[in-house]
């Protein structure tokens, strides 16, 4: 079961991922976390992205997807994977395809979760969190008992900066305009499934079962 998926920030990919981890035991690939051990561990394709960290460039595709194949062949992956975070470009998609066609293993689906934009403001605008505790509470979801006040400890309701409307907007902006070319490539694959990620998070895991078998 080689999975990819996709959802805008607040599309409710990280609980989908948890359920896709335990129910067909295959871990769950994030570029970023992967490219951080590699670099910790030292490997060849490591040491390659951290000289180009050290120097302050980008790592290119190539190093990314050494370091995609090197986790690709351990042994966790034999039963499939969840890829998170790539790719992001079409080079990096044709690149990864031929990657795993050297290896003998395609992408079996890849699965969007799709939330309206409006909606995803509101999920992210709407949180507050407790400037003493950490609590974290939703305007209209999950309100606290007293407006601004912590229900745990009293402390102040606050909202994060990176959670104001102009910058949720701006990042799923981003977000589209890298997705869309993909969610075309995929589409002509016939591989590409869009999910509704407005449903009941339990209806949207029923979905995915639907897919995926
Ligand atoms: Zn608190």
């Amino acid at each position: 079961m080689n999975i990819m998926l996709f959802g805008a920030p607040g599309a409710g990919k990280g609980t989908q991922a948890k359920f896709l981890i335990e129910r067909y035991a295959i871990p769950q690939i994030s570029t970023g976390d992967i490219l951080r051990a590699a670099i910790v561990d030292g490997t060849e394709m490591g040491l390659e992205a951290k000289k180009y960290m050290d120097d302050g460039k980008l790592v290119p595709d190539s190093t990314i997807i050494g370091i995609i194949k090197d986790r690709l062949q351990k042994d966790d992956c034999k039963k499939g994977f969840i890829l998170d975070g790539f790719p992001r470009t079409i080079a990096q998609a044709e690149a990864l395809e031929e990657m795993m066609k050297d290896m003998g293993i395609s992408l079996d689906k890849v699965i969007s979760l799709n939330v309206p934009d409006e909606l995803i403001v509101g999920r992210i605008t709407g949180r507050r969190v407790c400037k003493e505790c950490g609590a974290s509470f939703h305007v209209e979801f999950n309100p606290a008992k007293e407006e601004g006040k912590c229900d745990f400890c009293g402390g102040e309701l606050i909202t994060r900066k990176d959670d104001t409307a102009e910058t949720v907007e701006k990042r799923l902006e981003a977000y589209h305009a890298q997705t869309a070319p993909l969610f075309k490539f995929y589409s002509e694959k016939g591989i590409m499934v869009d999910l509704d990620g407005t449903k009941e998070v339990e209806e949207v895991t029923k979905d995915i079962i639907k897919v995926l078998g």
